[in-house]
Protein backbone atom coordinates (compact mmCIF):
# COMPACT_ATOMS: atom_id res chain seq x y z
CA UNK A 1 0.00 0.00 0.00
CA UNK A 2 1.23 3.20 -0.98
CA UNK A 3 -0.42 5.67 1.67
CA UNK A 4 -2.51 8.61 0.25
CA UNK A 5 -3.06 10.04 -3.38
CA UNK A 6 -4.38 12.84 -4.04
CA UNK A 7 -5.73 13.68 -7.86
CA UNK A 8 -5.54 17.24 -8.72
CA UNK A 9 -7.66 19.22 -11.04
CA UNK A 10 -6.06 21.63 -13.92
CA UNK A 11 -7.59 25.14 -14.23
CA UNK A 12 -6.16 27.65 -16.65
CA UNK A 13 -2.80 25.70 -16.45
CA UNK A 14 -2.52 25.63 -12.51
CA UNK A 15 -3.86 23.51 -10.32
CA UNK A 16 -7.35 24.51 -9.38
CA UNK A 17 -7.84 26.13 -5.98
CA UNK A 18 -10.32 23.49 -5.10
CA UNK A 19 -7.40 21.18 -6.17
CA UNK A 20 -5.25 22.77 -3.59
CA UNK A 21 -7.65 22.22 -0.82
CA UNK A 22 -7.79 18.57 -1.77
CA UNK A 23 -3.87 18.64 -0.95
CA UNK A 24 -4.54 20.51 1.92
CA UNK A 25 -6.52 17.78 3.20
CA UNK A 26 -4.45 15.21 2.21
CA UNK A 27 -2.00 16.55 4.43
CA UNK A 28 -4.51 16.80 7.33
CA UNK A 29 -5.15 12.95 6.41
CA UNK A 30 -1.30 12.13 6.71
CA UNK A 31 -0.70 13.62 9.52
CA UNK A 32 -4.24 11.57 11.36
CA UNK A 33 -2.68 8.68 9.83
CA UNK A 34 1.10 8.98 9.70
CA UNK A 35 0.79 7.79 6.11
CA UNK A 36 2.32 9.31 3.26
CA UNK A 37 0.67 11.70 0.99
CA UNK A 38 1.51 12.16 -2.68
CA UNK A 39 -0.62 13.90 -5.97
CA UNK A 40 -1.11 12.72 -9.00
CA UNK A 41 -1.48 15.28 -11.94
CA UNK A 42 -3.13 13.92 -15.31
CA UNK A 43 -3.09 15.19 -18.89
CA UNK A 44 -0.80 14.84 -22.09
CA UNK A 45 1.57 17.34 -21.02
CA UNK A 46 1.70 17.76 -17.23
CA UNK A 47 5.66 18.97 -16.69
CA UNK A 48 3.92 22.26 -15.39
CA UNK A 49 1.69 21.30 -13.31
CA UNK A 50 3.46 18.42 -11.59
CA UNK A 51 6.36 21.39 -10.75
CA UNK A 52 3.95 23.19 -9.13
CA UNK A 53 2.52 20.13 -7.31
CA UNK A 54 6.20 19.18 -6.21
CA UNK A 55 6.61 22.82 -4.74
CA UNK A 56 4.46 21.32 -1.61
CA UNK A 57 4.55 18.45 1.42
CA UNK A 58 4.18 15.41 -0.72
CA UNK A 59 6.01 12.41 -0.87
CA UNK A 60 5.82 11.74 -4.43
CA UNK A 61 4.22 13.68 -7.57
CA UNK A 62 3.55 11.04 -10.16
CA UNK A 63 2.76 12.83 -13.94
CA UNK A 64 0.10 10.44 -15.28
CA UNK A 65 0.60 11.33 -19.19
CA UNK A 66 -1.19 10.25 -22.33
CA UNK A 67 -2.19 11.37 -25.44
CA UNK A 68 -5.35 10.47 -25.19
CA UNK A 69 -5.68 12.31 -21.89
CA UNK A 70 -5.51 16.04 -23.34
CA UNK A 71 -8.84 16.79 -23.03
CA UNK A 72 -10.93 15.04 -20.11
CA UNK A 73 -13.22 11.72 -20.74
CA UNK A 74 -14.44 9.81 -18.30
CA UNK A 75 -13.36 6.71 -20.10
CA UNK A 76 -9.81 8.08 -20.80
CA UNK A 77 -9.43 9.22 -16.99
CA UNK A 78 -10.65 5.71 -15.26
CA UNK A 79 -8.70 3.89 -17.80
CA UNK A 80 -4.99 5.76 -16.78
CA UNK A 81 -6.00 5.57 -12.91
CA UNK A 82 -7.28 2.09 -12.44
CA UNK A 83 -3.96 1.44 -14.15
CA UNK A 84 -1.90 3.41 -12.17
CA UNK A 85 -3.73 2.43 -8.75
CA UNK A 86 -3.09 -0.87 -9.61
CA UNK A 87 0.42 -0.52 -9.40
CA UNK A 88 0.13 1.95 -6.30
CA UNK A 89 -2.36 0.10 -4.02
CA UNK A 90 -3.07 3.23 -2.09
CA UNK A 91 -4.34 3.24 1.05
CA UNK A 92 -6.63 6.31 0.63
CA UNK A 93 -7.81 8.40 -2.76
CA UNK A 94 -8.79 11.81 -2.62
CA UNK A 95 -10.57 14.02 -5.05
CA UNK A 96 -11.79 17.20 -4.80
CA UNK A 97 -15.84 17.41 -5.80
CA UNK A 98 -16.22 18.86 -8.79
CA UNK A 99 -18.08 18.09 -11.83
CA UNK A 100 -15.36 16.45 -13.17
CA UNK A 101 -14.72 14.08 -10.87
CA UNK A 102 -18.30 13.16 -9.83
CA UNK A 103 -18.76 11.99 -13.55
CA UNK A 104 -15.87 9.46 -13.38
CA UNK A 105 -14.86 8.90 -9.80
CA UNK A 106 -17.77 6.68 -9.11
CA UNK A 107 -16.67 4.04 -11.80
CA UNK A 108 -12.96 4.25 -11.39
CA UNK A 109 -13.96 3.59 -7.45
CA UNK A 110 -16.23 0.60 -8.59
CA UNK A 111 -14.10 -0.93 -11.18
CA UNK A 112 -11.35 -1.40 -8.24
CA UNK A 113 -14.19 -3.17 -5.67
CA UNK A 114 -14.79 -0.14 -3.79
CA UNK A 115 -17.22 2.87 -2.79
CA UNK A 116 -16.93 6.35 -3.36
CA UNK A 117 -17.45 8.66 -0.17
CA UNK A 118 -18.76 11.92 -2.35
CA UNK A 119 -18.57 15.58 -0.38
CA UNK A 120 -16.48 14.89 2.33
CA UNK A 121 -16.76 18.15 4.51
CA UNK A 122 -14.37 17.25 7.37
CA UNK A 123 -13.08 14.07 9.08
CA UNK A 124 -11.55 13.00 12.38
CA UNK A 125 -9.98 10.19 14.35
CA UNK A 126 -11.62 7.34 16.07
CA UNK A 127 -11.02 5.74 19.24
CA UNK A 128 -8.82 2.43 17.73
CA UNK A 129 -5.39 1.71 17.71
CA UNK A 130 -4.10 3.04 15.53
CA UNK A 131 -6.38 5.50 14.88
CA UNK A 132 -8.48 5.11 12.02
CA UNK A 133 -10.59 8.40 10.16
CA UNK A 134 -13.95 9.04 10.28
CA UNK A 135 -15.44 10.92 7.31
CA UNK A 136 -18.27 13.49 7.50
CA UNK A 137 -20.65 14.70 4.58
CA UNK A 138 -24.34 16.24 5.03
CA UNK A 139 -27.44 14.49 4.46
CA UNK A 140 -30.38 16.41 4.33
CA UNK A 141 -29.84 19.11 2.63
CA UNK A 142 -26.78 20.40 5.90
CA UNK A 143 -29.81 18.95 8.28
CA UNK A 144 -27.90 15.80 9.55
CA UNK A 145 -24.51 15.20 9.08
CA UNK A 146 -23.43 11.14 8.42
CA UNK A 147 -20.25 9.26 9.28
CA UNK A 148 -18.50 6.94 7.56
CA UNK A 149 -15.59 4.92 8.33
CA UNK A 150 -14.33 2.61 4.97
CA UNK A 151 -13.91 -1.04 6.17
CA UNK A 152 -12.52 -3.59 4.28
CA UNK A 153 -9.57 -4.38 1.93
CA UNK A 154 -8.67 -1.94 -0.74
CA UNK A 155 -8.15 2.07 -1.34
CA UNK A 156 -11.05 4.04 0.30
CA UNK A 157 -12.24 6.58 -2.14
CA UNK A 158 -13.27 10.46 -0.92
CA UNK A 159 -14.08 13.70 -2.28
CA UNK A 160 -13.85 16.57 -0.40
CA UNK A 161 -16.64 19.37 -0.67
CA UNK A 162 -15.23 23.00 -2.10
CA UNK A 163 -14.60 25.16 0.47
CA UNK A 164 -14.31 22.12 3.80
CA UNK A 165 -10.92 22.60 3.63
CA UNK A 166 -8.33 25.56 3.51
CA UNK A 167 -5.83 26.08 0.49
CA UNK A 168 -4.40 28.46 2.21
CA UNK A 169 -3.12 25.66 4.67
CA UNK A 170 -1.23 23.78 2.12
CA UNK A 171 2.27 23.19 3.55
CA UNK A 172 5.10 23.42 1.52
CA UNK A 173 7.92 21.50 0.92
CA UNK A 174 9.71 19.64 -2.12
CA UNK A 175 8.70 16.18 -3.71
CA UNK A 176 9.73 13.66 -5.72
CA UNK A 177 8.30 13.58 -9.23
CA UNK A 178 8.09 10.45 -11.35
CA UNK A 179 5.85 9.46 -14.55
CA UNK A 180 3.64 6.56 -15.23
CA UNK A 181 2.03 6.23 -19.05
CA UNK A 182 -1.22 3.76 -18.81
CA UNK A 183 -1.77 2.05 -21.99
CA UNK A 184 -5.32 3.41 -23.41
CA UNK A 185 -6.79 2.68 -27.00
CA UNK A 186 -8.23 5.64 -29.06
CA UNK A 187 -11.69 2.86 -29.84
CA UNK A 188 -11.56 2.86 -25.19
CA UNK A 189 -12.79 6.20 -25.53
CA UNK A 190 -16.54 6.16 -26.28
CA UNK A 191 -17.61 10.26 -25.29
CA UNK A 192 -16.14 13.17 -27.75
CA UNK A 193 -15.40 15.55 -25.44
CA UNK A 194 -17.61 18.64 -24.96
CA UNK A 195 -17.10 22.49 -23.79
CA UNK A 196 -15.58 22.92 -20.25
CA UNK A 197 -18.26 24.01 -17.33
CA UNK A 198 -17.52 27.54 -16.53
CA UNK A 199 -18.02 28.86 -13.15
CA UNK A 200 -20.06 32.68 -12.99
CA UNK A 201 -18.03 35.31 -14.72
CA UNK A 202 -17.38 38.22 -12.49
CA UNK A 203 -18.59 41.31 -13.85
CA UNK A 204 -20.27 42.75 -11.46
CA UNK A 205 -17.87 43.26 -7.71
CA UNK A 206 -20.25 41.81 -5.35
CA UNK A 207 -16.66 41.68 -3.64
CA UNK A 208 -16.17 45.27 -2.61
CA UNK A 209 -19.98 45.43 -1.66
CA UNK A 210 -20.82 46.94 1.67
CA UNK A 211 -24.01 45.38 1.69
CA UNK A 212 -25.90 42.13 0.35
CA UNK A 213 -29.23 41.25 0.13
CA UNK A 214 -28.66 37.69 -1.43
CA UNK A 215 -31.97 35.45 -2.96
CA UNK A 216 -32.27 31.54 -2.79
CA UNK A 217 -34.84 29.09 -3.88
CA UNK A 218 -37.43 30.07 -1.41
CA UNK A 219 -38.31 32.84 -3.20
CA UNK A 220 -39.98 30.48 -5.63
CA UNK A 221 -40.40 32.19 -9.01
CA UNK A 222 -38.48 34.95 -11.00
CA UNK A 223 -42.06 37.04 -10.61
CA UNK A 224 -41.31 36.97 -7.18
CA UNK A 225 -38.02 38.71 -7.04
CA UNK A 226 -38.58 42.26 -7.33
CA UNK A 227 -39.61 41.61 -3.64
CA UNK A 228 -35.97 41.28 -3.16
CA UNK A 229 -34.72 43.96 -5.17
CA UNK A 230 -36.94 46.43 -3.44
CA UNK A 231 -35.78 45.43 0.04
CA UNK A 232 -32.25 45.69 -1.36
CA UNK A 233 -32.80 49.43 -2.92
CA UNK A 234 -34.27 50.05 0.51
CA UNK A 235 -30.66 48.98 2.18
CA UNK A 236 -28.20 50.41 -0.23
CA UNK A 237 -27.56 46.54 -0.78
CA UNK A 238 -26.17 45.11 -3.98
CA UNK A 239 -28.48 41.99 -5.11
CA UNK A 240 -26.75 38.52 -4.49
CA UNK A 241 -27.76 34.43 -4.96
CA UNK A 242 -27.50 31.12 -4.34
CA UNK A 243 -26.53 28.99 -7.36
CA UNK A 244 -30.14 27.46 -8.14
CA UNK A 245 -31.23 31.18 -8.86
CA UNK A 246 -28.82 31.73 -11.04
CA UNK A 247 -28.96 28.16 -12.71
CA UNK A 248 -32.32 29.31 -13.50
CA UNK A 249 -31.59 31.92 -15.49
CA UNK A 250 -33.61 34.25 -12.81
CA UNK A 251 -30.47 36.39 -12.02
CA UNK A 252 -26.75 36.81 -13.78
CA UNK A 253 -24.54 34.10 -13.31
CA UNK A 254 -22.12 37.50 -11.45
CA UNK A 255 -24.66 37.79 -8.69
CA UNK A 256 -24.42 33.87 -7.60
CA UNK A 257 -21.78 34.10 -4.20
CA UNK A 258 -20.37 30.96 -3.16
CA UNK A 259 -17.41 28.47 -4.28
CA UNK A 260 -18.36 28.29 -7.78
CA UNK A 261 -19.58 32.29 -7.93
CA UNK A 262 -18.45 34.91 -6.44
CA UNK A 263 -16.52 35.64 -2.68
CA UNK A 264 -17.97 38.10 -0.61
CA UNK A 265 -17.34 39.73 2.59
CA UNK A 266 -20.02 43.09 3.14
CA UNK A 267 -20.69 44.80 6.34
CA UNK A 268 -23.89 43.11 6.13
CA UNK A 269 -25.14 40.26 4.27
CA UNK A 270 -28.70 39.35 4.20
CA UNK A 271 -29.57 35.96 3.28
CA UNK A 272 -33.49 35.32 2.33
CA UNK A 273 -34.88 31.83 2.00
CA UNK A 274 -30.95 30.31 1.12
CA UNK A 275 -31.07 27.13 3.21
CA UNK A 276 -27.20 27.84 3.50
CA UNK A 277 -25.79 24.80 2.22
CA UNK A 278 -21.49 24.74 2.54
CA UNK A 279 -21.14 25.76 -1.16
CA UNK A 280 -23.25 29.02 -0.38
CA UNK A 281 -21.33 29.26 2.92
CA UNK A 282 -17.88 29.25 1.80
CA UNK A 283 -18.88 32.47 0.07
CA UNK A 284 -19.96 34.58 2.63
CA UNK A 285 -18.57 33.60 5.48
CA UNK A 286 -16.19 36.57 5.56
CA UNK A 287 -19.27 39.05 6.17
CA UNK A 288 -18.87 40.97 9.45
CA UNK A 289 -22.91 40.33 10.25
CA UNK A 290 -25.10 38.09 8.55
CA UNK A 291 -28.69 37.43 9.38
CA UNK A 292 -31.23 35.42 7.49
CA UNK A 293 -34.67 34.77 6.71
CA UNK A 294 -35.72 31.46 6.37
CA UNK A 295 -39.11 29.59 7.53
CA UNK A 296 -37.72 26.60 8.68
CA UNK A 297 -35.97 27.08 11.91
CA UNK A 298 -33.62 23.84 11.50
CA UNK A 299 -32.15 25.92 8.08
CA UNK A 300 -28.12 25.17 8.48
CA UNK A 301 -27.98 29.64 7.68
CA UNK A 302 -28.92 30.05 11.20
CA UNK A 303 -25.62 28.40 12.64
CA UNK A 304 -23.57 31.26 10.50
CA UNK A 305 -26.26 34.19 11.06
CA UNK A 306 -26.00 36.68 13.71
CA UNK A 307 -29.65 37.47 13.65
CA UNK A 308 -32.32 34.78 12.51
CA UNK A 309 -35.97 35.67 11.79
CA UNK A 310 -37.95 32.79 11.09
CA UNK A 311 -40.58 33.27 8.79
CA UNK A 312 -42.16 33.34 5.62
CA UNK A 313 -40.32 36.07 3.47
CA UNK A 314 -43.27 36.76 1.51
CA UNK A 315 -44.64 38.32 5.21
CA UNK A 316 -41.04 39.04 6.95
CA UNK A 317 -39.42 41.50 3.78
CA UNK A 318 -42.40 43.72 3.03
CA UNK A 319 -42.31 44.72 6.80
CA UNK A 320 -38.82 44.77 6.17
CA UNK A 321 -39.07 47.12 3.73
CA UNK A 322 -41.74 49.10 5.31
CA UNK A 323 -39.81 49.51 8.33
CA UNK A 324 -36.16 50.50 6.68
CA UNK A 325 -38.42 52.86 4.75
CA UNK A 326 -39.71 54.30 8.10
CA UNK A 327 -36.43 54.09 9.95
CA UNK A 328 -34.83 56.54 6.96
CA UNK A 329 -37.55 59.15 6.83
C1 LIG B 1 -19.78 21.80 -7.15
C2 LIG B 1 -20.89 22.64 -6.59
C3 LIG B 1 -20.73 24.00 -6.53
C4 LIG B 1 -21.75 24.80 -6.00
N1 LIG B 1 -21.57 26.14 -5.93
C5 LIG B 1 -22.51 26.89 -5.35
C6 LIG B 1 -22.34 28.30 -5.21
O1 LIG B 1 -21.33 28.89 -5.64
N2 LIG B 1 -23.31 29.01 -4.60
C7 LIG B 1 -24.45 28.43 -4.10
O2 LIG B 1 -25.31 29.16 -3.56
N3 LIG B 1 -24.66 27.12 -4.25
C8 LIG B 1 -23.72 26.35 -4.87
N4 LIG B 1 -23.94 25.02 -5.03
C9 LIG B 1 -25.30 24.51 -4.73
C10 LIG B 1 -25.53 24.24 -3.25
O3 LIG B 1 -25.12 22.92 -2.93
C11 LIG B 1 -27.01 24.37 -2.90
O4 LIG B 1 -27.77 23.49 -3.72
C12 LIG B 1 -27.56 25.78 -3.07
O5 LIG B 1 -26.75 26.72 -2.40
C13 LIG B 1 -28.98 25.83 -2.50
O6 LIG B 1 -29.52 27.07 -2.82
P1 LIG B 1 -30.72 27.65 -1.96
O7 LIG B 1 -30.31 27.79 -0.53
O8 LIG B 1 -31.22 28.87 -2.65
O9 LIG B 1 -31.87 26.56 -2.14
P2 LIG B 1 -32.43 25.47 -1.13
O10 LIG B 1 -31.34 24.65 -0.56
O11 LIG B 1 -33.54 24.79 -1.84
O12 LIG B 1 -33.03 26.34 0.07
C14 LIG B 1 -34.17 27.15 -0.02
C15 LIG B 1 -34.45 27.66 1.37
O13 LIG B 1 -35.55 28.54 1.33
C16 LIG B 1 -36.36 28.32 2.47
N5 LIG B 1 -37.71 28.78 2.13
C17 LIG B 1 -38.58 28.20 1.27
N6 LIG B 1 -39.72 28.94 1.19
C18 LIG B 1 -39.54 30.00 2.04
C19 LIG B 1 -40.34 31.10 2.41
N7 LIG B 1 -41.56 31.29 1.89
N8 LIG B 1 -39.85 31.97 3.31
C20 LIG B 1 -38.62 31.80 3.87
N9 LIG B 1 -37.81 30.77 3.56
C21 LIG B 1 -38.26 29.88 2.64
C22 LIG B 1 -36.28 26.83 2.72
O14 LIG B 1 -36.56 26.55 4.08
C23 LIG B 1 -34.82 26.54 2.36
O15 LIG B 1 -33.98 26.61 3.49
C24 LIG B 1 -22.96 24.21 -5.55
C25 LIG B 1 -23.10 22.83 -5.61
C26 LIG B 1 -22.07 22.05 -6.12
C27 LIG B 1 -22.26 20.56 -6.15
Amino acid sequence: MSGIWVVVEERDGRVSHIGCEAVAAGQKLAALTGLPVNAAVLGAQTEALAGEAATWALAKVARVEHPLLAAYTADGFTLALEQFFAVEKPDFVIFPHTYQVRDYAPALAARLGQVLIGDVTAFSADTAQPARPVFTRQLMQGRLNGAYRHSGNGACFISVQAGAFRADELQAGTAEVCSFSPTIEPAQIRTKPGERFRASAQTIDLGSAQRIVSVGRGIKDAANLPLVQELAAALGAELGASRPICDAGWLPLDRQVGSSGQTVSPKLYLAVGISGAIQHLVGMKGSQCVAAINKDPGAPIFESADYGIVGDLFEVVPALIEAVKAARQ
